[in-house]
C-alpha cells in the first residue's frame, strides 16, 4: 500500500467525511511533490495525519480557510468561517450597491472574513473591526494585509460593551457573534468544540446575550436608515 492509500484507509476508519480529498489536501500541503518526497516531508505529513485523526479540521492544520471569493489564514484563536455565513457579506454587498453605503463596522471579527471580503469587492467603503481576543486581530491583520484592503480598515481590540468606540456612526453593522447555549456546546462535534474559541461560540444561557448587546449599543452606532446585518443560530 502507497502512502496515499494508506493515509486514506486511516481517515475512512477514523470515519473522516471526505477521506480521498483530505489525504490529497494533507499530501499537497507536506509532499508538494508526491510522489517524490525526503523524510522532512514524510514526517510533516504523518503529523498532519495525526492532528487529523485527532479530528482537527483541516483548515486549521493547514493554517487556511476559502470563504466567499478568498482565502483567510486561519488558527486555534478564530472560528473556522463558514459557509453560512457568506450570506453576510452578499447582503451587505447588495445594500452597499444599492445605497452606496461606505461604512462598516464587523462586531466580533475573528479572521476578519466577512468585513474583509466587503472591503475586497467595495473599494469605496471603509471599516472597523473589533473583537475581544488579541490573537484574533493578530490574524484578521494578516487578512487584511494578503488581501491587500489593510489601508481601508481599523483594528480595534475590546469588548462592545466597555470600549467606547461611539464617535462616529456606521451605514452597516455586521456580525455572526456567538450564538451557542452555554449548555448546548458539549453537544457539538469534537471538530467545533475542541478547535474553535470556546469564545467565539458561548452566546450565555439562551444564546442570545451578544443579540441583546448590540442592540443596545446600535442605536448609538448606526447611522440613520443604517443597516444590521446578524448571522443567528437558527
Ligand atoms: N466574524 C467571524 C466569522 O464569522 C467570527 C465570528 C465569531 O467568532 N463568532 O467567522
Amino acid at each position: 500500500m502507497n502512502i496515499r492509500e494508506n493515509f486514506i484507509s486511516q481517515l475512512v476508519k477514523a470515519k473522516i467525511s471526505s477521506p480521498r480529498l483530505e489525504t490529497d489536501i494533507i499530501i499537497k500541503h507536506s509532499m508538494p511533490n508526491y510522489p517524490d518526497f525526503n523524510d522532512d516531508e514524510l514526517i510533516k505529513a504523518k503529523i498532519m495525519l495525526e492532528r487529523r485523526l485527532n479530528n482537527e479540521p483541516l483548515d486549521k492544520i493547514i493554517g487556511k480557510r476559502e470563504f466567499y471569493k478568498y482565502e483567510f489564514k486561519v488558527n486555534s484563536y478564530v472560528l473556522t468561517p463558514r459557509p453560512d455565513t457568506e450570506i453576510l457579506v452578499e447582503s451587505a454587498l447588495e445594500i452597499i450597491n444599492k445605497n452606496s453605503a461606505s461604512t462598516i463596522l464587523d462586531l466580533g471579527t475573528g479572521s476578519g472574513c466577512i468585513v474583509l471580503s466587503i472591503l475586497k469587492d467595495c473599494p469605496n467603503t471603509k471599516a472597523l473591526a473589533i473583537d475581544i481576543s488579541k490573537e484574533a486581530l493578530e490574524i484578521a491583520k494578516k487578512n487584511a494585509i494578503s488581501l491587500e484592503v489593510d489601508d481601508r480598515v481599523e483594528f480595534l481590540q475590546g469588548s462592545w460593551s466597555d470600549i467606547d468606540f461611539a464617535t462616529k456612526k456606521y451605514d452597516i453593522i455586521v456580525s455572526n457573534p456567538p450564538y451557542i447555549p452555554t449548555k448546548e456546546i458539549d453537544t457539538l462535534t469534537k471538530e467545533v468544540k475542541e478547535y474553535d474559541p470556546l469564545l467565539a461560540l458561548d452566546g450565555g444561557a439562551d444564546g442570545l446575550e451578544c443579540y441583546r448587546q448590540i442592540a443596545k449599543i446600535s442605536y448609538n452606532l448606526l447611522k440613520k436608515d443604517g443597516y444590521i446585518l446578524l448571522e443567528v443560530g437558527y
